[in-house]
């Protein structure tokens, strides 16, 4: 049935995936952006739509301004909430990543409930709201993370991102516990990989790969093991979770986990010698050493290098009924649009 959803984040690298797919699916969607004179950001989804049944509106919000959702909300049946900034270096983590994080969460919720008419509300957290480090698993006596754990090792000074994720996302159980109104359901994806549909991301996803494929890592992989996702299916997820017999909750959102040597390995099975990969794992002790030109603290160090890690991904496939893509394809698709994009 078509639906009027409200998307924020909706031009970014997660979002703009969402809004192709419901717009292929003959929904109406309302995406925020701050700055509508920004084209650039958006253009790619204006040439999906002239292509698709849905109708796209464009509409100015800024997460930090008190009301700026609510008319946007009003008369809209679904909020998805994907905005979120994912930058790893910030001069004031506050201000530049809890603020917008954890009262921007409010502030788009608080926009559902005055609506009257959105009646389901899916949010983007992540898997750092549910751990902060590798070593969590180890401490906890857990064999694989699972939608009961919360994130209660970051802070503002070490890993600022995740603790902007993790107060987000209680923010918004607590608010939903205080309303009748909206369901919820949050997604939490691992590290998103995947081709990118725009080209003006700053998506710590994209910038990633951007520094694996022009030589960054050359000289060795840190010994860190990341959860992978295709942005793809992360966006599935969000469209699932739209349908009425999905259960509230959360939903790890993973497909395989990797190192960064086996990350590097998979591009160079495909790309056969054309970049600049790591062909080795950097020792732990010489990333101590090293680990400061990459912005990684010793304690960063010491919580995740060589510690892998294991998620449980029943919840989105049985609840979701989400089918993930290998990791392989995903890599490889990947590569391929930045290159032809020249985003590499
Ligand atoms: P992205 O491409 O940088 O998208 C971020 C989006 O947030 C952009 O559309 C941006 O809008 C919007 N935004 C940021 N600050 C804002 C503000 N103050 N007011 C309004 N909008 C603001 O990053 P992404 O990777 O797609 O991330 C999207 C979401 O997924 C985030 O919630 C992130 O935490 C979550 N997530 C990402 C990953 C991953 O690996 N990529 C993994 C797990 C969860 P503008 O166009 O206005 O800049």
């Amino acid at each position: 049935m078509k639906k009027t959803v409200l998307i924020t984040g909706g031009s970014g690298y997660i979002g703009s995936w969402i809004t192709k797919y419901l717009l292929e699916a003959g929904h109406i969607v309302r995406l925020t952006v701050r700055d509508k004179s920004k084209r650039e950001k958006i253009a790619h989804l204006e040439a999906v739509q002239e292509q698709q049944a849905g109708q796209l509106e464009i509409w100015e919000a800024d997460l930090l301004k008190e009301g700026s959702f609510d008319e946007a909300a009003r008369g809209a049946d679904v909020l998805m909430h994907v905005a979120s900034p994912f930058i790893l270096k910030v001069k004031d983590a506050q201000k530049d990543l809890v603020d917008p994080a954890q009262k921007g969460t409010l502030n788009v919720l608080r926009a559902a409930s005055q609506s009257g008419t959105i009646k389901k509300v899916i949010l983007t957290s992540s898997v750092v709201s549910i751990f902060g480090d590798a070593k969590d698993m180890a401490d906890q006596n857990l064999k694989e993370f699972t939608e009961a754990q919360w994130n209660t090792t970051s802070n503002l000074e070490h890993q600022p991102y995740s603790y902007s994720k993790t107060l987000a996302e209680k923010a918004a159980w607590d608010l939903h516990a205080t309303q009748k109104q909206w369901k919820l359901i949050a997604i939490n994806p691992a590290f998103v990989m995947g081709p990118p549909l725009g080209k003006n991301s700053d998506s710590e996803s994209i910038l990633f790969m951007k520094r694996m494929l022009t030589g960054a890592y050359k000289t060795g992989a840190a010994p860190f093991y990341f959860g992978f996702v295709d942005v793809r299916d992360v966006a599935k997820a969000h469209i699932l979770a739209m349908e009425e017999d999905v259960q509230e909750g959360r939903h790890i959102t993973v497909e395989s986990t990797h190192s960064m040597l086996e990350l590097a390995n998979t591009i160079e099975s495909e790309f056969n010698q054309q970049f600049k990969l790591p062909t080795s794992t950097t020792p732990t002790l010489l990333l101590y050493v090293l680990g400061w030109a990459f912005g990684l603290s010793w304690k960063y160090i010491r919580r995740n290098a060589g510690y892998p890690i294991a998620y449980n991904t029943t919840r989105s496939r049985e609840n979701l009924g989400l089918i993930y893509r290998p990791f392989s394809e995903t890599i490889r698709d990947m590569v391929h649009v930045m290159q032809e994009r020249n985003i590499v």
